[in-house]
């Protein structure tokens, strides 16, 4: 026992003192949550956001390193001279803003220069924006948000939130909900889509809700590292894990720790941090609330409810519609593959989470892990920035697309990229009820043009099962492009469509055999 607590006590100085002598990156093949906690305790600090099996970058001080040879633990040390590798992040830095090439999006931007960011918003589009203080951080500076919606009465507007930085390290989802908050500004003026959007919906941002822990991994004497708060927890150690400080399951067992020292730390109770009593005050302030993107990094995830158990969550099936929605969205702008799923099919189950704890609410709540899938982690190159706002941005708006339509869309088997001509392409098509209204089941219709001319033609789509149809699609002439899109209705009379906005489905029509 005196041995582990020495080496507990020297890793924290180690870390806390911020000097990297003796520590180094190190990839280990994790087999279990068992395994990664014994890590723990000796002081090894993961760098992924959520704990998981398989390899996990991870830094170490030699105690620790000879403990995974002493335990057969399969590992790489990728990097020892952590220093080296910060100093070189520095200067990429320092270089991609020099260059300004993505202009706001060229660097990582600190604490101070988001908020300025927000200002200029405000300032730039007063009649939709709202700028708003959440709360105060432990060590005093405030929490900014900014809401967004169109000019008019706003009771009862669905509402949506998007937040980042609940951990400090995870720079690039500080500078997505900026980017989100800039785009939506922006289509105000340009997408009548987005203006019809926000006439029914407001958009919420809090791009940092963890202030202190960010400012500390920017400052001198600081750490890069640093993923919790800046509690004083009247030790050698600080911080409070803020993403297990929610009062769903908090205090399980899953990926937590009540060990001050560590970075799971889960707090002395649920909801004792500044910074989660802000969120969840202003979530109690959004009685429309409807969706909600906690964005971290990294490991390109999108995590769906539940965090803390593998139960079936409430709307499953809309649930897996938006998440791959969302998913598609992504790939669809520069290429990259954001898997879908909940964290027990991806990672080791957490406990005390946000995601969780709104959708306990009634919300679809999901965790977005950003670029890049794993090494270099936190450290995503500068260049890259801009690409994950842009394709992240495409998740957001088909987020509010989304909670806009009544009904959910899904294809099990996938939609036809080509189809044969002279021959009908027959596919699944699923609907489900996003707010529980009940669906006409007679109205399902498939709208179609070929040829990229004319007027487009309507036909029933018949249904064969409950909310299931089977899709008949026509062809047409060799090499002509069709573009369709379905439309079903509530019993209500309101009309779903799908894809959203006025965008179209495409198919080829071609004999060619693809392989
Ligand atoms: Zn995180």
């Amino acid at each position: 026992m005196l041995l582990l607590n020495t080496i507990l006590l020297t890793s924290s100085i180690l870390f806390s003192a911020s000097q990297y002598d003796g520590i180094s990156v190190v990839n280990v093949h994790i087999e279990s949550p068992e395994q990664l906690e014994l890590l723990r305790d000796f002081g090894a600090k993961s760098l992924a956001c959520f704990d998981h099996s398989g390899e996990t970058s991870m830094l170490l001080d030699e105690e620790a390193i000879r403990l995974l040879k002493k335990l057969g633990v399969t590992f790489k040390i990728v990097e020892s001279n952590i220093d080296r590798r910060l100093k070189l992040f520095e200067e990429e830095r320092a270089l991609a803003r020099s260059r300004g090439l993505g202009g706001w999006y060229s660097d990582f931007k600190t604490w101070p220069e988001v908020n300025a960011k927000l200002s200029s918003f405000a300032i730039a589009a007063p009649e939709i924006t709202t700028t708003f203080i959440a709360g105060q951080t432990h060590e005093g500076r405030d929490i900014h948000g900014i809401r967004i919606t169109a000019p008019g009465d706003t009771t009862g507007r669905k509402q949506i939130l998007f937040n980042g930085c609940q951990h400090a390290r995870e720079w690039v989802a500080v500078m997505v909900p900026v980017y989100a908050i800039e785009k939506i500004i922006e289509a105000w003026n340009t997408d009548p889509s987005m203006q019809s959007y926000l006439e029914s919906t407001e958009i919420i941002v809090v791009p940092i809700v963890n202030p202190d822990g960010y400012e500390f991994t920017y400052a001198n004497g600081g750490d890069r590292f640093w993923r919790k708060n800046r509690r004083n927890n009247s030790g050698s150690c600080e911080g409070v894990d803020l993403n297990r400080n929610w009062s769903f399951a908090w205090g399980g067992g899953d990926s937590t720790s009540t060990n001050t020292c560590s970075d799971i730390y889960i707090g002395p109770n649920a909801f004792s941090e500044p910074e989660t009593q802000a969120m969840r005050d202003l979530v109690n302030t959004l009685p429309n609330l409807v969706a909600h993107v906690d964005f971290h990094s990294y490991s390109q995830l999108i995590l769906e409810p539940w965090a803390s158990s593998n139960d079936t969550p409430p709307r499953v099936t809309v649930v897996k519609a938006l998440s791959a929605a969302m998913s598609d969205a992504i790939a669809s702008v520069h290429g990259e593959s954001y898997v879908a799923g909940t964290g027990g099919d991806l990672l080791y189950l957490a406990d005390g989470v946000f995601p969780d704890w709104v959708t306990d609410r009634g919300a679809l709540s999901y965790t977005i892990e950003l670029r890049p899938t794993g090494s270099p982690g936190f450290d995503l190159p500068p260049s890259e920035i801009l690409p994950t706002c842009e394709e992240s941005f495409a998740a957001v708006k088909t987020m509010i697309e989304f909670v806009n339509q009544p009904i959910a869309f899904s294809f099990p088997n996938g939609l036809p990229e080509f189809v044969n001509p002279g021959e009908l392409s027959v596919f699944p098509m699923v609907v489900s009820s996003v707010f529980n209204e009940s669906i006409d089941m007679n109205s399902a219709k498939l709208h179609l043009r070929y040829g990229n001319i004319g007027e487009y033609a309507q036909s029933s789509v018949s249904s064969n099962g409950p909310n299931s149809f089977l899709v008949e699609l026509p062809s047409s002439s060799c090499g002509l492009v069709g573009e369709y899109w379905f439309t079903v209705s509530t019993s209500a009379g309101q009309v779903a469509r799908y894809p959203g906005g006025s965008e179209v489905l495409q198919t080829t029509a071609s004999s060619v055999v693809y392989t």
